[in-house]
């Protein structure tokens, strides 16, 4: 792994923006929530690296919190039927969760890249049962 993390840029916003955390230049993902290979412009492999449910919960928080907030303070202010805030939140809700995914998803990989985060593994020639 080359050590890029003072080259300029932080790698953290070029995780959120889809961008490869190495260089700021590639794209980070090849389809929606895939992780491309390695990156196009610099030629960085991109690590096995997995987010787990990560993104998932920081946007549950994220958005129940706006979505909640938002959804109150119209139903105080103005006290609409019940069809109007489902016409209202279930597509917010819809149309936030799925578009912060991938910048969140970008982001925490960037994170795992930027303090070297690799998968635990035991080596080979520490003695121990085999
Ligand atoms: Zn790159």
């Amino acid at each position: 792994m080359t050590d890029k993390k003072n080259a300029g840029f932080s790698p953290l916003w070029a995780g959120f923006l889809c961008k490869c955390p190495n260089c700021a230049k590639g794209r980070l993902f090849g389809r929606f929530l895939k992780v491309a290979p390695s990156c196009a412009a610099c030629g960085f492999d991109f690590p096995e690296s997995d987010a787990g449910d990560g993104p998932a919960v920081f946007i549950v928080l994220i958005v129940g919190f706006v979505v909640t907030f938002a959804a109150l303070l119209v139903e105080v202010k103005y006290a609409p039927p019940y069809w109007l805030h489902a016409v209202l939140w279930l597509p917010l809700t819809l149309g936030l969760s799925i578009g912060l995914l991938q910048p969140f998803k970008g982001l925490l990989l960037a994170i795992q890249f930027h303090h070297g985060a690799a998968e635990a593994r035991i080596e080979d020639n520490e003695p121990g049962p085999r």
